[in-house]
């Protein structure tokens, strides 16, 4: 081959997990690379957990940038990974790999940065500093979110969830600011939240409703709901009537994936209401 053609190589990304179709990042990352012009492609790969760290190295040789990581890799990759970020470390999780030109794999998770950054968004001024949290689930989402508020100065995280014990291991895996509220208590411990999260999959098309009443709330307290399908949860709509501020879910969404997308394509995407509107199609 003659060495002084210089082939003008797409940068590759994408996203493994099993199953994979459900996964909106092909739709989002897909959109910036068509509004940017960038050439590039974003790709989703059926990865089972048998075949995980073939099919990274796989993709490593080909020459990809990294991948986003969904269900169920999110922790296995960790074992994988030459190097872990200290907020993927502590939530025990990854959601974002950066392969080097080496072929080392770094590790990182966005989640926590997807939910500060879209409560920024929403209200610019708004400071986490010495707040009160009370956080209703204790899934994968619900411990990012309490890494994420306590590194950005809240004072108390309070965890609520239906299975006591694993709202147990989020307290104490990430130390004395995170406490566990009963769940049948909840109702009433809401009187000192400034910040009241639903991190669990209640309210989402074709599940139950979030059952847990909010009416003692603080009138200054923000609402703040991570579902994003539908858009506008009736856990908001509640708030609304209450005449509380509110943030749903969509925002977050989005955000986790801009550090991704800035690395692997060399971009920083605007969030703006066309991306938006567009995920949600
Ligand atoms: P997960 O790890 O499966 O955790 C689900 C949580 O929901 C658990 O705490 C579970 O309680 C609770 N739950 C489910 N059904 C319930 C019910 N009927 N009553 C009471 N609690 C119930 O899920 P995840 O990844 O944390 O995600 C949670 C939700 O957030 C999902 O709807 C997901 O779509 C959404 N999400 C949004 C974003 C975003 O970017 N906006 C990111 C991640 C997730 P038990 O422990 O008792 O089962």
């Amino acid at each position: 081959m003659d060495k002084n053609i210089t082939e003008k190589v797409p940068y590759l990304a994408g996203v493994i997990g099993h199953p994979i179709s459900h996964s909106k990042s092909p739709k989002l990352h897909n959109f910036w690379l068509s509004k940017y012009e960038i050439n590039g492609f974003y790709i989703p790969f059926s990865v089972t957990t048998e075949n995980l760290k073939t099919s990274i190295k796989s993709l490593i040789n080909l020459g990809f940038n990294g991948v986003n990581v969904t269900i169920p890799h999110k922790t296995n990759v960790l074992s994988i990974a030459d190097s872990v970020t200290d907020r993927a470390a502590l939530i025990g999780a990854a959601n974002t790999l950066y392969f080097s030109r080496s072929g080392k794999i770094h590790a990182d998770n966005t989640d926590g940065y997807g939910f500060i950054q879209n409560i920024i968004d929403e209200i610019p001024d708004y400071d986490f500093y010495d707040k009160v949290a009370l956080i209703y689930g204790a899934g994968g989402s619900a411990r990012a979110i309490a890494s994420a508020l306590i590194s950005n100065g809240v004072k108390e995280v309070g965890i609520t969830n239906r299975t006591r014990s694993k709202a147990q291991i989020i307290s104490e895996n990430l130390g004395a600011k995170v406490s566990v509220i009963d769940w049948r208590t909840a109702p009433e411990t809401i009187v000192k939240a400034d910040l009241i999260i639903n991190a669990t999959s209640m309210g989402m098309i074709g599940q139950p409703e979030f059952s847990q009443p909010i009416s003692r709330a603080k009138k200054t307290a923000l609402v703040v709901d991570i579902v994003y399908n539908p858009l506008i949860t009736e856990l908001m709509k509640e708030a609304e009537k209450l005449k509380l501020k509110t943030v749903g879910g969509i925002g977050m969404l989005i955000n986790q994936a801009v550090p991704g997308f800035e690395h692997w394509f060399q971009k920083t995407p605007i969030i703006d209401e066309e991306t938006r509107k567009f995920i949600v199609e």
